[in-house]
């Protein structure tokens, strides 16, 4: 018998489990579908890693070559939970693997934070990285930032913005977005973090990479640097944090004064309100002290730093699937290694979970993998309370999303965009030339 399996999401989380599976040699006959609510594929590879980062984005290559394997069927800009649901799925195929990662910002609840010029780092990101589903404009008015968050999106948010944009121009960066940051006031972006230079959730190669953007003197404070910090004395430092702290160190001996543009480093230091009428005037943040145990204080200092636009970039989080139980505080589906489990944590057949929606948006693309070899593994252990098709034939669900006048992409459609991004960006000494608009992104892909 074939095992058919549906896997919602084509981010690196529902593709490396598509390869996982093809290869388990327990599993010996199986035929995957991967459904992507985009037209093209590749989850947050192609949508949130950002476009000076080349090397990142190249893991598009190895992802493509599962794909190009001739294994998988893609099916493009079909939404679960409107263009197919659960109760489709349950007649077309043994089991599903949710992939669907996190899209959105999660919640900074400060005074303020809803004003205007105060934006989510994960819109931003979806605006630069040409998401199609976000507006092609973006407010570029600041001349001062402020950047909440001290993890990698934090500094990438930061980088965009400082970075010089003739800098950005070879890279895969929309037209768009290239001539919104030419324009571009911004003089100085300041990122905020509420604990210490040791307590940074940056990793050091993006954090070293801010120190070499050309005219960006990096401004940190000495205060950040003398203020004693024992509260982790005990726990040994690992190589990451001592490469981070030589990097600081190092930035600390340098001259600055002469860049037209400013990265500044703000620690202990809370954000508490943004302030404005009518839109961003300052971010007021209280500074932050150790007491005598190690425990983080306030000082008791209020400080207002001029700013006229806010991005929080304090964590991505999943969303709801039609269907599926959902843990709301966590934005995860919960689930035992994979297996997602109920209200009463009682297995719910057939479901599967993997990448960001199972564990939360942390980690690296690098982790999606180990995740999608837990996932399978669960899928393997259970194969007995699967799903019972009634229509596992493999025309039958493209028939379905026909008569439901599905739009549908396919591997062919990918290669077709793909060829014209890179094409056209060769053109202009470009990447590629992202085509960003669902429509034309459709036009390319689906054949008329
Ligand atoms: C701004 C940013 C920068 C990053 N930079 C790096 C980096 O430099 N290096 C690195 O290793 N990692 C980086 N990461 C982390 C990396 O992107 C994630 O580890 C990885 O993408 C998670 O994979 P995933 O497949 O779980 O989720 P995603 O990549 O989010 O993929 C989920 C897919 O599911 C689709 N989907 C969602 N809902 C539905 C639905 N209802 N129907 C159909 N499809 C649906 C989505 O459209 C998406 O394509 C970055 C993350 C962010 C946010």
């Amino acid at each position: 018998m074939t095992l058919r399996i549906a896997i919602v999401g084509a981010g690196p989380a529902g593709i490396y489990a598509a390869d996982l599976l093809l290869k388990d040699a327990e599993i010996p006959d199986v035929s995957i579908d991967l459904f992507e609510r985009l037209p093209a594929p590749y989850g947050l590879v192609r949508y949130g890693v950002a476009p000076d980062h080349p090397r990142i984005k190249g893991i598009v290559n190895s992802l493509r070559e599962i794909l190009d394997a001739g294994h998988i069927r893609f099916f493009g800009n079909v939404n679960f939970g409107t263009d197919l649901t659960l109760e489709d799925l349950k007649k077309h195929y043994h089991a599903v693997i949710f992939a669907t990662g996190a899209m959105r910002d999660a919640v900074l609840d400060i005074p303020g934070i809803d004003l205007p010029g105060s934006f989510g780092a994960a819109d931003f990101v979806s605006w630069y990285d040409g998401h199609p589903d976000v507006p092609r404009g973006w407010p570029l008015d600041a001349k001062e930032v402020a950047v909440i968050g001290n993890g990698n999106v934090a500094l990438d948010v930061a980088r965009m913005l400082v970075k010089r944009p003739e800098d950005l121009y070879p890279t895969e960066v929309p037209d768009n977005v290239f001539r919104a940051l030419e324009s571009s006031p911004v003089t100085d972006v300041h990122v905020f973090g509420r604990r210490g230079p040791r307590h940074v959730k940056f990793t050091p190669l993006e954090l070293r990479e801010l120190g070499e953007l050309a005219d960006v003197d990096i401004i940190l404070d000495e205060r950040d640097f003398s203020q004693r910090d024992d509260s982790q004395e005990s726990v040994p430092r690992s190589k990451q944090a001592l490469v981070i702290e030589r990097i600081f160190y190092l930035w600390r001996q340098r001259e600055v004064g002469n860049a037209s543009r400013r990265l500044h480093f703000h620690f202990f230091a809370q954000p508490t309100e943004v302030l404005g009428s009518g839109s961003v005037q300052a971010l007021r943040y209280k500074r932050i002290g150790l007491d005598s145990d190690g425990q983080f204080v306030p000082t008791g200092e209020m400080v207002d730093q001029q700013v006229q636009a806010v991005y929080r970039a304090v964590g991505y989080q999943g969303s709801p699937i039609k269907g599926i139980p959902f843990d709301e505080i966590k934005g995860v589906i919960p689930n035992d290694k994979g297996m997602v489990i109920d209200k009463t944590g009682q297995a719910v057949p057939g479901v599967f979970v993997t990448g960001w929606i199972k564990r939360g948006p942390i980690g690296l693309i690098g982790h999606t993998k180990s995740d999608a070899m837990e996932t399978i593994t669960s899928l393997r252990d259970t194969m007995d309370s699967l799903w019972s098709p009634t229509k596992p034939d493999a025309g039958a669900v493209v028939d379905l999303m026909a008569e439901r006048a599905v739009e549908f992409t396919g591997l062919a459609g990918w290669h077709r965009l793909d060829e014209a991004e890179i094409r056209r960006g060769g053109l202009r000494n470009k990447e590629r030339l992202k085509v960003v608009g669902r429509a034309e992104m459709l036009e390319l892909m689906v054949p008329p």
